[in-house]
């Protein structure tokens, strides 16, 4: 599934291959996965060019010429592919299934963009839960629901103190379903989710008012490293929930029954708030209890 990393890797692949040029055509070949968000119709696609390509949690936004853009969000299994003329592929990301390489369009390929320079970017979606909304520039937070979602984990308005707020007001709240709410941080799914809680050593479980004011901290960085890493340096290999194991990154998550790779011990899986979970049961350990309370 599509988080935070991944969109944003994908966001600044394009950002060189298509910004600057014009759509010629517009191919909905699932009308369902397009939907006119008060832009006058698809119609008005052809002949935009492409100002601007920014993100908002996990929504890849397109902003295009005469006061328009494209809000695109991947959902479970949405790909984007941009090959040239020749069929060679300039930018890709996204879900992983079918593979970048394979020929498109592909049966699963439900949108096609056909550019000036006759290169074209194919949205995939073997699931069919992606969307593509067509809006004025001036309604695209309306069309991502700004209001519900929380601050960009990676900005700098992101900071220990906000965090701390944050967590104040949602004390009772389970830590790994509490990181899964778009409105308490934009961008974080079940793979980064289980990351996170693995770097702060604290567990899934953990009540968010339990947490420590070090182990606060060790979230906030933890937060910040997980996805700053996967932005960086390339974003977590999942497939047929596995992670590569040629790879260090995921460090806990698709690794059941590996050792960890920090202390050894057998990770371990298990549902936890509907998600498949991944933990250490040595470096994460539960109740979390502050020295005070254990004096108490
Ligand atoms: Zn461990």
């Amino acid at each position: 599934v599509p988080e935070l990393p991944e969109v944003e890797t994908l966001r600044r692949a394009l950002v060189s291959t298509l910004v600057g040029r014009e759509i010629v055509a517009l191919d909905i070949r699932l009308p369902k996965m397009f939907e006119d968000a008060g832009a006058g119709g698809p119609e008005y696609v052809r002949g935009a060019r492409v100002v601007a390509l920014r993100r908002r949690a996990k929504y890849l936004i397109w902003d295009l010429s005469e006061g328009r853009s494209l809000v695109i969000h991947l959902r479970l299994a949405g790909q984007v592919v941009h090959r040239d003329r020749e069929g060679v592929t300039l930018a890709e990301g996204g879900h992983p299934v079918p593979a970048y390489g394979a020929p498109l369009p592909h049966k699963s390929t439900h949108i096609l963009l056909h550019l000036d320079d006759r290169s074209t970017v194919y949205l995939t979606d073997i699931r069919q839960f992606g969307r593509v909304w067509h809006t004025p520039t001036e309604r695209v937070e309306t069309v991502v629901g700004a209001d519900d979602l929380g601050p960009e984990p990676l900005d700098d308005e992101f900071t220990l103190s906000v965090l701390r707020d944050r967590i104040a007001r949602r004390g009772g709240a389970q830590l790994k379903p509490l990181l899964l709410d778009q409105s308490f941080v934009g961008g974080v799914g079940n793979i980064y989710a289980d990351e996170i809680v693995f770097a702060a050593r604290l567990t899934p479980a953990t009540r968010a008012g339990d947490i420590t004011r070090p182990g606060q901290r060790r979230l906030f960085d933890a937060i910040r490293s997980v996805l700053g890493r996967a932005v960086e340096e390339g974003v977590a290999e999942i497939l047929n929930g596995k992670a590569n194991p040629d790879r260090d990154f995921p460090r806990v998550h698709g690794r059941e029954g590996q050792a960890c790779l920090d202390c050894g011990t057998t990770v371990v899986k298990f549902r936890f708030a509907g998600r498949g979970t991944y933990t250490c049961p040595r470096c994460q350990k539960y109740p979390q209890i502050t020295p005070r309370r254990r004096r108490a």
